[in-house]
């Protein structure tokens, strides 16, 4: 075999941080003049007295996030972009049937969504809700044309895994997630009203911290919508050049289904391979989907990216973990990374509130970069699991 020279480092990792210019509010300020918040509007129709308004609090976001969350249309892209006009219905992005259905308790699971996102942290522990699974990882991104002739090759009672049904995954994968970013942009605007109500010495913490988050949501939706328009092009040309995929299936259970996209920062040897928010990317993707057939839980990668480049990375990272560590780390990947996610009530409720609180997601949005240590605590057992690995596959050698 040829040496391979070693893999260039991702250009983010040598970036500064891109945030938006910090806003500074004056000690003294004309009524006319623009506002010093940079709204565009003048200080008498924006901050003036916005002290005194009533105030306006995340619930108001959480609130019109959900709402955004229930807006219908259907992800699939014709040749030219144009949307589908057929009939939008309720799509599950985790089989219902194999992979919800199988970790329910009467029929439901606990739902991770709307309660995170970074958008209404229960003082930022995990605070899941139960759903019924006929509702349980449903958006209405897709018309039941799409919905069911598209992805009939992943949805019956077994799957045999091969670059076709993995690229099914991540498309659907893709989609929610190009969903999820959208409603998001819909409602950053809404965080430059969380200092209403707020005394004045608050207001401009408030303003710069709306600003970063507006500036992460913009980064983040065109990012999403530009790696959904390549996997538009891949599914409706059925290409699987340059696309990767490996799966690996349990003898048993997972007590989490997921389906949902992410940027790898580190690999699960805590090795550094982007970092995020830095540069102006493109950054690297890696699609997650965690469902069951006949009663095995199997979880499906899929990316697009460089040889050796991040995602390739991070994958091979779990694809090297011994088989005992490989259900541990699934679990806890679905947790870490996605918010569509749901976990079986009979798992979840057997936890002590230390194992729940040791499994909590660690937001990068509250807490900053996902720290080296986080990424290798990935990799440790999960209570009240023990599954083997039976069988695996993909595009990537099964070790290096
Ligand atoms: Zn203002
Ligand atoms: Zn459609």
């Amino acid at each position: 075999m040829p040496i391979q020279p070693p893999p260039a480092p991702h250009p983010s990792l040598f970036m500064p941080l891109n945030r938006p210019p910090r806003v500074h509010r004056p000690p003294k300020i004309g009524r006319n003049d623009p506002c010093w918040c940079g709204s565009g509007r003048k200080f008498k129709a924006c901050h003036d007295g916005r002290e005194r308004l009533p105030q306006f609090n995340h619930h108001h976001v959480a609130e019109a996030f959900r709402k955004e969350l229930r807006r219908r249309y259907c992800s699939y892209a014709g040749e030219a972009g144009e949307p589908c006009g057929a009939e939008i219905i309720g799509a599950h992005t985790v089989q219902k049937e194999g992979g919800l259905r199988a970790i329910s308790r009467a029929g439901k699971v606990y739902s991770l969504i709307a309660t995170m996102g970074g958008l209404e942290k229960n003082g930022g522990r995990l605070d899941p809700r139960l759903v019924g699974i006929g509702d349980a990882s449903v958006f209405p991104g897709f018309c039941s044309t799409h919905d069911n002739d598209l992805f009939k090759p992943i949805e019956g009672k077994d799957c045999a895994i091969g670059a076709w049904e993995a690229l099914l995954f991540a498309y659907r994968a893709v989609s929610f997630e190009a969903f999820f970013k959208r409603a998001m942009l819909a409602v950053a605007p809404l965080f430059a009203r969380l200092d209403e109500g707020l005394p004045v010495e608050d207001q401009e913490l408030a303003q710069n911290m709306a600003r970063h988050f507006h500036h992460g949501a913009v980064a983040g939706e065109a990012g999403t919508r530009a790696r959904k328009a390549a996997y538009d092009t891949r599914v409706r040309a059925r290409d699987v050049n340059g696309f990767s995929y490996a799966w690996t299936r349990f003898d048993g259970l997972l007590p989490l289904v997921c389906c949902g996209a992410f940027l790898p920062d580190n690999d699960l040897t805590g090795r550094p391979l982007q970092r995020l928010a830095h540069g102006t990317g493109p950054f690297e993707q890696v699609t997650l989907n965690i469902t069951s057939y006949g009663g095995q839980s199997v979880i499906v990668f899929g990316w697009t990216g460089k040889p050796e480049g991040p995602a390739e990375r991070f994958v091979r990272s779990y694809q090297n973990l011994g088989d005992d560590d490989r259900a541990a780390a699934a679990v806890r990947l679905g947790l870490e990374y996605l918010e569509n996610s749901y976990l079986s009530p009979a798992w979840w409720d057997a936890l002590t509130s230390a194992d729940r609180r040791r499994l909590v997601r660690h937001s990068v949005e509250t807490h900053g970069p996902r720290s080296a240590a986080v990424s290798l605590g990935l990799r440790q057992p999960v209570p009240h699991l023990r599954l083997r690995v039976i069988d695996r596959g993909g595009s990537l050698p099964t070790s290096v």
